[in-house]
């Protein structure tokens, strides 16, 4: 049993390796998919302004329609000749009120302008972003052609290994010790220091400790259910 102990301690040294392996594994894709998922903010982002632009566009259009609209009463107006005083100061409020309007749509055009110019400013800069981004993906996913088959193999050679360590361990045992693991994290054997188990910190009855210390069958923690062995040494 005292050998079984120490093939279980160096089989969750390399179940560690195992474990913090396969999470490199599955964090590999995630910076891939974050990349892809900004690209992908960015186009849509990019076709928006575009169709902002048309809009603006359109609407300067229909601005500019009005001011010819306004220039041509304008003139209208200045083809009427007749002498009568009211109707000439008429006429020139009417001038001066189709000049104003007319001002009203040169600003919104100007607005208009300054808005489209905006757009565009940002269409350029994301297109830089674009770049660099489909850039970062190529590289990732170049990492990641690299990578993941040589993790992939670091991880069947250290499964081997666990298993080699584990050899003439009982089933019954190796099963339990793997549960622990998946419900403890790494740790599935730990040390008894003292009267406590360093698991959970846990005072441990005599009777119990004696048998860990006998080392005659596998014991577990009636606490964390992790399994016990005894060391000499306290730790400091
Ligand atoms: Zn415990």
């Amino acid at each position: 049993m005292k050998n079984s102990i120490a093939q279980l301690i160096k089989a969750q040294e390399i179940q560690k390796s195992i474990n913090n392996l396969k999470k490199e594994i599955e964090l590999m894709p995630l910076k891939r998919e974050e990349i892809i998922n900004k690209i992908d903010k960015t186009e849509k982002n990019n076709q928006s302004a575009e169709v902002e632009i048309t809009a603006i566009e359109e609407e300067i259009v229909q601005y500019k329609k009005q001011i010819d609209k306004k220039n041509e009463e304008i003139k209208d107006l200045d083809l009427i000749d007749d002498d009568d005083l009211k109707s000439k100061n008429e006429r020139e409020e009417k001038r001066k009120d189709l000049s104003m309007q007319i001002d009203n749509f040169n600003k919104k055009i100007e607005d208009c302008e300054e808005k489209k110019h905006k757009k565009i400013k940002s269409i350029s800069s994301d297109k830089i972003t674009l770049e660099t981004l489909k850039a970062e993906l190529i590289k990732e996913e170049k990492y990641i052609e690299e990578n993941k088959q040589k993790k992939l193999d670091e991880l069947a050679s250290l499964e081997i290994k666990k298993k080699e360590i584990l050899e003439g361990i009982t089933q019954d045992i190796i099963d339990k010790f793997d549960r622990i693991i998946v419900n403890k994290g790494d740790i599935a054997i730990v040390p008894v220091y003292k009267n406590y188990c360093s698991g959970c910190n846990m005072i441990l009855p005599f009777s119990l400790i004696n048998r860990v210390k006998a080392q005659k069958e596998i014991i577990f923690c009636p606490y964390c259910s992790r399994m016990l062995y005894y060391e000499e040494e306290e730790i400091v």
